[in-house]
């Protein structure tokens, strides 16, 4: 079996497919304030074909799948898309805000469904109100514990933005101590339309000493990272939970990327931050052979963040911006 190589050698095993441009909250880092377009209907894929799509990808050594979007439990048939997908032999993880979790808790454990990230960016019911344009805080909160309790791999994702959330760096750790999960400090990288400024990141280094002022330097364990990992990881001595810092602004790790990215109207994108997309759904539609389609996209795939290799070029809007919104892409 070939497996899907880029021009450096790097092999692609891990494929997000974003279900839905649509979501039930409207974070602004992630979505503008006036919405998106949306892809008309006859341009998404569905949910046959989102299982076409992954078996390609799997026949060629994808062996982990994370659903995405958008948020992916708000599409209709997305217990079909699930079901469709614990028969391949792949890892299934889902990123969510977690606001309809609780409707599926029995499905997850049932299809092998383990892995869990979900978006949290404040603990503060107001903030949180703020940031997600809905006032969800409670069940989303009530869904994280009950993730926890049922015994899921879950991981929070923040998104650290100066002068809103960084002060509550020590209080995400804090829930650590008792509850066993992984808070992770994402710094806020720029995607159309975000109002993303290179003075609003609060960088890995920034993090880390906020934790060190915190708890001292003693007790912060450097622990294990997994493989491709995108996170640096971390926990504080005695703790259940650990804390991890994802820093694709100040020190990307491209190096070992191994994802592709499916986009919910069947695009492949090698790269978070590359603007290239290669349609994929017109040519699986008109019954075309997909591996040279997918090969071709990947012998482009930049070194680093899309071709935005240095700070100035990621800060730089003319760049940035030619990429979608989050939503559109599938974070
Ligand atoms: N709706 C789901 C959720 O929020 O978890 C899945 C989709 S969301 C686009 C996936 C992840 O992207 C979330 O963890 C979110 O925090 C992250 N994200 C979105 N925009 C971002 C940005 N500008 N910078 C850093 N992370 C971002
Ligand atoms: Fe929706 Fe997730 Fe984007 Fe928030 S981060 S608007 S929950 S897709």
């Amino acid at each position: 079996m070939k497996a899907w190589k880029d021009n450096l050698g790097r092999v692609h095993n891990y494929l997000r497919i974003s279900l839905t441009e649509k979501c039930n909250l409207r974070c602004s880092y992630c979505m503008p304030e006036h919405g998106i377009p949306l892809s008309p209907r006859s341009e998404m894929a569905t949910a046959e074909e989102i299982l076409e799509f992954a078996k390609i990808f799997v026949a060629r050594g994808v062996n982990k799948i994370r659903l995405t979007g958008g948020e992916p439990l708000v599409r209709k048939d997305f217990l079909g898309i699930l079901t469709g997908l614990s028969a391949l032999p792949v890892e299934l993880a889902i990123t969510t805000n977690a606001i309809l979790v609780d409707r599926y808790i029995e499905d997850f454990k049932q299809l092998g469904l383990q892995k869990i990230n979900v978006s949290l960016d404040s603990l503060d019911h107001q903030k949180f109100k703020h940031i997600t344009r809905r006032d969800l805080f409670e069940q989303t909160f009530k869904n994280i514990l009950l993730l926890e309790k049922e015994g899921f791999e879950v991981k929070l994702n923040a998104v650290l933005i100066k002068g809103f959330n960084d002060n509550e760096i020590g209080d995400f750790i804090q829930l650590s101590e008792k509850l066993n999960i992984t808070i992770r400090f994402i710094e806020f990288m720029p995607f159309d339309g975000n109002n993303w400024d290179h003075s609003k990141v609060v960088s890995e280094k920034e993090i880390l000493k906020i934790v060190q002022e915190n708890y001292g330097e003693k007790q912060i364990l450097r622990i294990a990272d997994a493989p491709n990992d995108t996170s640096r990881n971390y926990k504080i001595s005695g703790f259940k939970g650990s804390f991890a810092l994802i820093s694709s602004v100040s020190n990307p790790f491209c190096g070992s990327c191994n994802r592709l990215r499916l986009t919910a109207n069947g695009k492949l994108k090698n790269c978070l931050f590359s603007s290239g997309e290669t349609d994929l759904l017109k040519p699986l539609r008109e019954g075309k052979n997909l591996n040279s389609i997918i090969e071709e996209n990947l012998k482009f795939k930049h070194k680093s963040r899309g071709g935005m290799d240095s700070l100035e070029k990621l800060s730089d809007e003319k760049l940035h911006s030619k990429n979608r919104s989050m939503i559109a892409i599938g974070g």
